[in-house]
């Protein structure tokens, strides 16, 4: 009891800006770690559970953003954040923006300036959990920007979860968390045409979800496969050793034609099988699976440093 107190005493006022889902759950979680709470919304009949709960309404973003030294602010993107934020002039001049809604590299980077040249410190965050989660511990949030002002903020970020700094590259965070939801994506899909594969023979993906599961998580991915995998892939090491990407390339088309045969969709598993022919035609058609990361690069490589072969 004496500790929660303490920790509501010591609590900084902080302005939340954007009240959809994600931003009533911050501001919920910031009420319930003790931060006295401003908030501000386009729509503002959404602030009224928050007001109940003891934050305080602002009429105005210019208000809202001169309440708090800090200003979460999570709209739906960044064009949404000009909107909002270029009407309130002079007032965020001299205050910090953490800035939680999702985009670009490039976007998070120039929001950077933009800052900058209104005089405001400005960190750039993705949130990686669902809003039942924040303020849970274990929520972790990733945020790019200057170490300096990350740390001042520590202890409000702390409150919306796990922070993580990634860098002073203003861009890094969203560059991570679209990283991340591509992983998801990808996995999703993976699972949900192979689920529409075997539905294609009247078994429902219910029967086939045991299957599924039990096979790829300790044969295809284990604990420790990523680290393992990420330490060949810094290498450029694919030893074909235990299976070759012409091998793969069997697997492939054997996907590929399953699905038109059975009659249903096949462009994700053609799109997996060009990829890994364009390996082929680069000349790792001897080497392992992996040395798919090297055509994936690619693109990156023709815009970038061009880095050393394998
Ligand atoms: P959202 O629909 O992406 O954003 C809603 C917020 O943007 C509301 O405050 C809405 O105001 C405001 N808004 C939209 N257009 C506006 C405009 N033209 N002028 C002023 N305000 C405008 O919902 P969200 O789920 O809260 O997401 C916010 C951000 O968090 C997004 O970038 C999203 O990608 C990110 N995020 C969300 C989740 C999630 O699970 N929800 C998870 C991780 C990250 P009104 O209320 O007036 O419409």
């Amino acid at each position: 009891m004496t500790t929660q107190r303490t920790t509501h005493q010591l609590s900084s006022p902080v302005t939340v800006v954007g009240l959809g889902p994600m931003g009533r759950a911050l501001a919920g979680a910031l009420l319930e770690k003790g931060h006295p709470l401003t908030v501000w919304n386009r729509t503002p009949e959404k602030a009224e559970d928050l007001v109940a709960r003891g934050a305080r309404s602002a009429a105005t973003v210019a208000e809202a953003v001169s309440a708090s030294p800090v200003t979460v602010m999570c709209l739906k993107d960044y064009a949404t954040m000009y909107e909002v934020f270029d009407p309130a002039g002079e007032a965020p001049a001299g205050r910090t923006l953490v800035n939680l809604n999702s985009g670009t590299p490039q976007e998070a980077q120039a929001a950077h300036s933009w800052a900058g040249e209104r005089g405001m410190e400005y960190l750039d965050g993705a949130i990686m959990v669902p809003p039942p989660l924040v303020g849970q511990p274990g929520a972790v949030f990733l945020y790019s920007g200057s170490r300096e002002v990350f740390d001042k903020q520590r202890e409000t970020l702390a409150s919306l979860g796990d922070p993580r700094h990634l860098g002073t590259d203003p861009g890094l965070a969203v560059l991570h968390n679209t990283a991340l939801l591509e992983m998801m994506f990808a996995t999703m899909n993976g699972w949900l045409h192979a689920a529409a594969l075997v539905g294609s023979a009247g078994v429902p993906a219910s029967r086939f979800a045991e299957l599924a599961f039990g096979w790829f998580m300790p044969t295809v991915v284990s604990n420790t496969f990523f680290l393992e995998q990420a330490a060949n892939l810094d290498k450029a090491h694919y030893p074909g050793d235990l299976g070759t990407m012409e091998m793969n390339l069997n697997a492939l088309e054997h996907i590929a034609r399953t699905s038109e045969e059975q009659g249903i969709h096949s462009r994700q598993p053609h799109v997996m099988k060009e990829i890994a022919e364009q390996a082929i035609a680069d000349g790792y058609g001897d080497r392992s699976y992996l040395s798919l990361f090297e055509v994936f690069k690619k693109a990156a490589q023709a815009q970038g440093p061009s880095r050393p072969r394998p």
